[in-house]
């Protein structure tokens, strides 16, 4: 009896919330991992089977090396970083950012991708409260911020994570969690011919490749989670999002304009938005 009431306190909606943001700490942590290791772990792969392809002697090192193991280590000395140095936030302010062993600072992205992902999950947990909604919408949200990290060092949307969450979300549809079949179907197969068209379209026009088909199947996986109805949304979001932090990088001469910036991101960004207020936005926007 203690232990069911316990379990229920933690569904009401500032536990539940709270619950979610430690959560998100360590879902945060991990997906560090996984933006860090994901890409290297693919590279390896291709760098094997391009070899084997072309019956040259295969060079790729044989040790495992997957998100699991080795375990981390500092990239400048090879230290060994145990459990306990491995804290989210807590153990980089604890170090100063800085590595035990060699005092090499560690890189300001891992502390700010656990923070990250620890606010938007207690977002989306306070939104949605205790359901299945959240549940779903959780396991998105670290997808997302995951293909984001990837797409920015790499521009790059590894099929491996994107087309089970389209699956996933098509799943979704046949409970509806998000939206029914009928509209998750035409979203996902929409998304992908969206963006395919904007790409073939650009391309004839200007002989530049403005995006990459990852950014379809990207589109896809949104509109399978919600619908052909948020496609629109989703595209209009993501070019203003696109816009102001272009605009921004530029004026901070970060960026040069010939530079390309992966629009995975943006489309992350503006998916994530479209999942808690695109009722709401849709609703404004088209009356
Ligand atoms: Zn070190």
């Amino acid at each position: 009896m203690e232990f069911f009431n316990g379990l229920t306190l933690l569904t009401t909606p500032v536990a539940f919330t709270v619950l979610m943001g430690v959560v998100g700490l360590l879902i945060g942590s991990f997906l560090n991992v996984v933006i860090y290791r994901l890409p290297l772990m693919m590279q390896r792969q291709w760098r094997s089977d391009c070899l084997d392809y072309l019956k040259l002697e295969n060079d790729v090192p044989t040790d495992t090396f997957n998100l699991a193991f080795p375990p981390s280590r500092c990239p400048h000395c090879q230290t060994r970083i145990l459990a306990q140095q491995n804290i989210p936030i807590l153990s980089y302010m604890w170090l100063r950012g800085k590595c035990v062993a060699c005092r090499e600072s560690i890189s300001g992205r891992y502390p700010v991708v656990e923070l990250l992902t620890a606010i938007v999950s207690m977002t989306v947990a306070w939104h949605f409260g205790y359901s299945e909604q959240a549940a779903a919408g959780l396991v998105l949200t670290w997808a997302l911020i995951a293909l984001s990290g990837i797409d920015l060092d790499h521009q790059l949307l590894p099929d491996v994570i994107v087309l089970p969450m389209l699956w996933l979300g098509l799943i979704l549809s046949v409970f509806n969690v998000y939206t029914d079949s009928a509209t998750s179907i035409i979203g996902a197969v929409g998304g992908y011919l969206l963006l395919w068209s904007v790409y073939h379209g650009f391309k004839l026009i200007t002989g530049k490749e403005g995006m990459g088909y990852g950014d379809f199947k990207l589109l896809a996986m949104l509109g399978a989670w919600f619908g052909w109805q948020y496609l629109g949304l989703i595209i209009l979001l993501s070019s203003l999002v696109g816009a102001v932090i272009g605009m921004t990088l530029i004026s901070l001469n970060k960026q040069q304009r010939e530079v390309p910036i992966p629009f995975g991101p943006y489309l992350a960004v503006a998916g994530w938005i479209a999942m808690l207020w695109g009722d709401n936005l849709n609703t404004w926007y088209f009356g």
